[in-house]
């Protein structure tokens, strides 16, 4: 959790302004308000949905990707409301076929978006900021069987979504869109079903700040020879 917080002040100093780092009182002001608590409560919900595996239930409302999904719609919706309608919130959804590999039926695969608009219109900058809703245990193909995934990636949908909350409350020229993608385990297709948009729209992507098992504790850990990993 330390680590996700320490994350979380690097991902605000590249938002905000690469040159000035942590020493921007500003920055520092956008810091100070990640709350570890939140942190921990995403995760925990998160956990609490069973499975997040792509190909599990888009209708059951307690289980399931489609629970996941509509939660992390839902905080997006309620830091929206703080944004002076700068904050679009959608699902990006299509069906995928099965493809004799990771899809064994046709699958609704649905991206959780949340985009902060610029105040500049000329500035059509988009700074991603992402994280993979999916998770699974062993077999790549079981979509019943309980698969917390607090690490991967409940750890980097929780950034994600504690990002927005943060940095919704505040201005800025450029856009950040926050995603949280499916399908990544079963080959990366929510973040491909987001490329395909942003390559037809023409999007000018700046930056993508992908958050992938940002909690785990290889960095705490020194290794037998005392040295950290
Ligand atoms: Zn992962």
């Amino acid at each position: 959790m330390k680590k996700a917080v320490f994350f979380l002040s690097i991902l605000l100093s590249i938002v905000i302004n690469a040159q000035k780092q942590e020493k921007d009182p500003e920055i520092a002001g956008y810091v100070k308000n990640v709350s570890k608590d939140s942190l921990k409560a995403n995760i925990e919900k998160l956990v609490s949905l069973g499975t997040r595996h792509t190909m599990s239930s888009t209708t059951d409302k307690e289980k399931g990707i489609g629970a996941a999904r509509n939660w992390v719609l839902s905080k997006f919706r309620n830091f929206a409301k703080n944004s002076e309608g700068r904050m679009e919130v959608y699902l990006q959804n299509e069906d995928l076929q099965p493809d004799g590999k990771r899809i064994n039926k046709v699958t609704n695969l649905g991206n959780a978006i949340a985009l902060l608009k610029g105040t500049d219109p000329t500035d059509q900058r988009i700074i991603i900021v992402s994280g993979h809703l999916d998770s699974r245990v062993s077999d790549i193909l079981n979509s019943t069987d309980d698969a917390p995934g607090a690490n991967d990636d409940g750890s980097g949908v929780a950034a994600v979504i504690e990002s927005a909350r943060v940095l919704s409350r505040s201005k800025f020229p450029m856009n950040i869109l926050f995603v949280a993608v499916s399908g990544e385990e079963q080959g990366l297709f929510g973040a491909k079903m987001l490329s395909d948009k942003a390559k037809a729209e023409n999007w000018q992507v700046e930056a993508v700040l992908n958050n992938d098992m940002i909690g785990n504790n290889s960095f705490d850990t020194p290794k037998n020879d005392g040295t950290p990993n």
